[in-house]
């Protein structure tokens, strides 16, 4: 490091001015105009058989919703996205089209240019929503009741269409506020507008979901009660835990953070100006919490954010889209560097050492030796998530899980009588959105079915 590095590492608050700040947050794509739309809707084939729609995870009718805006209808083709996704507008601000529906437009085959689905999706989301109304009602009262436990996007969609089933629902979080990583986890650009809130407050006027926050699971409410108190229980508990670098030294050293507490942080300070950062900012990792922390710091003002990747970058886990954004907002991704040691001053860090990495055959990562210093006043952990399973275990039997999370079967459900999971926290599928929205989606059913059954064998 050159001796002209500063002993104190530079961090601090309102280093832009606040028009920059409120650019740099603003909305990273600008949603469509009315005019816009047509055009856009103009552009589909409708195909028979659409291969955008077998790409959903929520299994969207994508050329149905289309038509409905070409007809000039767009909070009838709102009401068609939110049959099957009931969080379609923040899953229209936040999925990774380009890889889902996107990727297999017919028009992205053929012209290397898709029908904007993601664009569209939030345009006719955002009319419905403006009209303040919710587009469903209840069925009759099954006088059943059921604990969801996880205010994220499984256990919204779970509440939500075990509400519309007619089942009277206890809605549990453990934060302050509905949404869970919706809230709490997302880059703020990519949400504006407090639309967590928003989607979550639309989503309860269906009725019938007592939301209970500040309560976690194996804290304030334990999972034997549930099962004794309510007819079934769905757990969307996410992933709590947070992976170390497994470094020897330096993991306490002030200035290194968890990059998912970071955002969560970010996400809940009121003024941006006021939320320090360092000037030289390094984050480890290669998925999207990486491109998300490290895209915000500079939007925050730091000068010099760098994403260093152990693997080369095809193995990196955000998207292409994701990477092209994070470089053309000035972040360097580095790939094939994996840390070797914090470096510190006086307990604070001031860069870090990191180690050039080949990968062998079998995709087996070996370290070089040749090692490579990047000067940092601020290092964010970005390296993955764990599921912690506080309250899951403990009481006697406890839910099986595989491979660290837990372990369920089509219908979401566990090993536990009477319990169901989804989202994050389960084995299998993909940390996404949409994926934890179908989970919630396919529980509720299959709760709902199971509840019938069981009255149908008592009734015999
Ligand atoms: Fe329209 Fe593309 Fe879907 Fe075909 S694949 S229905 S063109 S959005």
């Amino acid at each position: 490091m050159s001796d002209a590095r500063p002993i104190r590492p530079d961090i601090s608050a309102g280093r832009i001015g606040a028009d920059m700040l409120a650019r740099n947050f603003s909305d990273l794509h600008p949603p469509l105009e009315a005019h816009e739309a047509l055009v856009e809707a103009d552009r589909c084939y409708f195909c028979y058989d659409a291969p955008c729609m077998q790409a959903c995870p929520t299994s969207i009718d994508i050329p149905l919703f289309i038509r409905e805006i070409q007809g000039g209808n767009p909070v009838g083709a709102a009401k068609t996205i939110l049959a099957s996704n009931i969080l379609g507008g923040m899953c229209a601000r936040v999925c990774p089209t380009e890889t889902l529906c996107e990727e297999v437009c017919v028009r992205e085959v053929a012209e290397g240019q898709p029908v904007k689905i993601g664009m569209l999706q939030r345009y006719a989301t955002d009319r419905l929503m403006e009209t303040g109304v919710h587009p469903f009602t209840r069925a009759p009262s099954t006088g059943r009741r059921i604990a969801v436990v996880g205010a994220g996007p499984a256990g919204l969609s779970c509440a939500h269409r075990l509400a519309m089933l007619g089942h009277d629902v206890t809605l549990f979080d453990a934060r302050e506020k509905l949404g869970g990583l919706n809230e709490y986890g997302i880059a703020a650009y990519k949400a504006t507008e407090d639309f967590a809130q928003a989607e979550a407050n639309f989503i309860l006027k269906i009725g019938g979901i007592d939301v209970r926050l500040g309560q976690a699971l194996g804290r304030d409410i334990h999972l034997a009660d549930l099962r004794r108190d309510f007819d079934a229980v769905f757990l969307g508990l996410g992933l709590a835990g947070v992976n170390a670098l497994g470094l020897s030294e330096g993991e306490d050293h002030q200035g290194l953070h968890d990059a998912v507490a970071w955002i969560a942080d970010l996400r809940q300070t009121r003024d941006l100006s006021e939320l320090p950062v360092g000037r030289r900012v390094v984050v480890i990792g290669g998925g999207m919490t990486a491109i998300d922390a490290a895209v915000q710091a500079q939007a925050l003002g730091a000068e010099e954010v760098t994403i260093a990747y152990r693997r080369g970058r095809e193995a990196m886990n955000a998207s292409a889209y994701e990477q092209e954004v994070a470089a053309t907002r000035g972040v360097h991704i580095r790939c094939n560097l994996q840390p070797k040691r914090i470096l510190a001053e006086a307990g604070h860090v001031v860069g870090i050492e990191l180690e050039r990495t080949v990968t062998g055959p079998g995709g087996r990562l070996s370290g070089t030796g040749e090692t490579v210093t990047i000067e940092a006043d601020q290092v964010f952990k970005a390296i993955g998530q764990s599921f912690l399973p506080h309250g899951t275990d403990g009481e006697g039997e406890g839910i099986a899980l595989e491979r660290g999370r837990i372990a369920v079967d089509a219908d979401r459900r566990t090993t536990l009588a009477g319990v169901w999971a989804g989202g994050d926290c389960v084995a299998g599928g993909e940390d996404l959105t949409v994926v934890a929205v179908e989970d919630g989606k396919i529980a509720a059913e299959s709760i709902h079915a199971a509840l019938a059954a069981a009255e149908r064998v008592a009734a015999e």
